[in-house]
């Protein structure tokens, strides 16, 4: 760190994204990234004719994805934003509403207590139960900004709409976040209720279900006042905020939907097949509806399941952290990926059981 540093930021402790190591190939159930490739028409989209007009900034407007994306989901134009990943519009979101501070779950997504640092803004966190589930109640009557995960990470459960519109209603004077990151493996979205409320936020991301982690798309759907808010601040900041290439891959996705929607019963599949083998094994196992699941190993600590796996070419997330230490935040990857994983889990724990 530099001396020249400012004082609020020299004292913040970052955002620590999934380990991506190059010194050999692991399989990656990490990083919550879709095992299946984007399909040839988004290939084809960003093809070497456009790669030719990368000399070129890309729209600030977004025009041609804006269109697609809200006739997609049938809401109107004014009432969408897009980002580059949907972390942006956490971002953004922190910095424009957490003025009367922030309420999120104690176990969730790590970047919102990093952003409530980063803008000096007061956190609360509200414990989840014992059993990993949220009391909706402690979320209402707060008029500050709430910020829930549905599905959470890493547990992977969900709330449902009723929850949800509870805590909204409830909050008419604060912003509610609602991070949609993992909604199309098997929760209800958020986003039917925007002409409703004029202080839901709904986010999601073309990095999951999508199969664009790496082309760093995400949008959210709100009020246009809400979405006016978040504009305003990606006009000071980064009004290119999302490249020409991620411009075309989203729209040519966008037109995709049953090649996703497959995909995201695959992994549903999956899921549902490896967490009943780890339970054989009597790991305990949340009802995740994401695409990954959260897993506790009878035997042997987290730490030391992440470092068995990943001597066996296997990478999962571990969390250093009270409450979840001993958990394992495990991707679901394809069926062959996951056969290899359980095949590794069952040579580690062995001896052991
Ligand atoms: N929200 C949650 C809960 C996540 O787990 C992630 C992925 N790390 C994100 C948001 C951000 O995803 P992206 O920026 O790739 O859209």
């Amino acid at each position: 760190m530099s001396r020249f540093l400012n004082e609020r930021l020299s004292a913040l402790e970052a955002y620590v994204p999934g380990e991506q190591p190059g010194d050999k190939k692991y399989i990656k159930l990490n990083t919550n990234e879709s095992p299946y490739p984007p399909p040839q028409s988004v290939i084809n989209a960003v093809g070497e004719k456009e790669l030719a007009e990368l000399r070129l900034y890309s729209d600030p407007e977004c025009r041609v994805l804006r269109t697609a994306l809200a006739e997609a989901y049938g809401v109107r134009r004014e009432n969408v934003f897009l980002s580059n990943g949907s972390d942006e519009i956490l971002n953004f979101a922190f910095m424009a509403y957490g003025g009367r501070g922030a309420v999120f779950p104690d176990i969730t997504y790590g970047f919102y207590s990093v952003f409530a640092q980063l803008y000096g803004i007061q956190a609360e966190t509200v414990p989840l139960k014992s059993d990993f589930t949220l009391d909706a109640g402690a979320f209402c009557g707060r008029n500050s900004l709430v910020v829930i995960a549905n599905p959470n990470a890493p547990t992977g459960l969900t709330l449902s709409l009723v929850e949800i519109e509870k805590i909204v209603s409830s909050n008419p004077d604060g912003i509610v976040l609602i991070d949609e990151a993992y909604i199309d493996f098997g929760a209800e979205s958020a986003y039917r209720l925007i002409g409703k409320y004029d202080n839901l936020l709904v986010v999601q991301t073309f990095s999951k279900s999508r199969s664009l982690a790496g082309a760093r798309l995400g949008f959210a759907f709100a009020d246009g006042r809400i979405i006016n808010d978040l504009e305003k601040i990606k006009y000071s900041t980064n009004p290119y905020n999302i490249n020409r290439l991620t411009q075309l891959a989203g729209v040519a996705a966008l037109k995709e939907a049953e090649y996703f929607n497959k995909n995201c019963k695959k992994i549903a599949e999956t899921r549902g097949y490896v967490k009943k083998e780890l339970e054989k094994m009597n790991f305990s196992v949340t009802d995740s509806k994401a695409n990954f699941l959260f897993a506790k190993c009878p035997v042997i600590g987290g730490r030391e399941l992440y470092l068995r796996l990943k001597e066996r070419g296997i990478l999962i997330r571990h969390f250093e952290k009270e409450r979840i230490s001993d958990y394992s935040r495990i991707t679901v990857g394809s069926r062959d990926e996951m056969e290899e994983f359980l095949r590794a889990v069952r040579e580690i724990i062995g001896g052991r059981v």
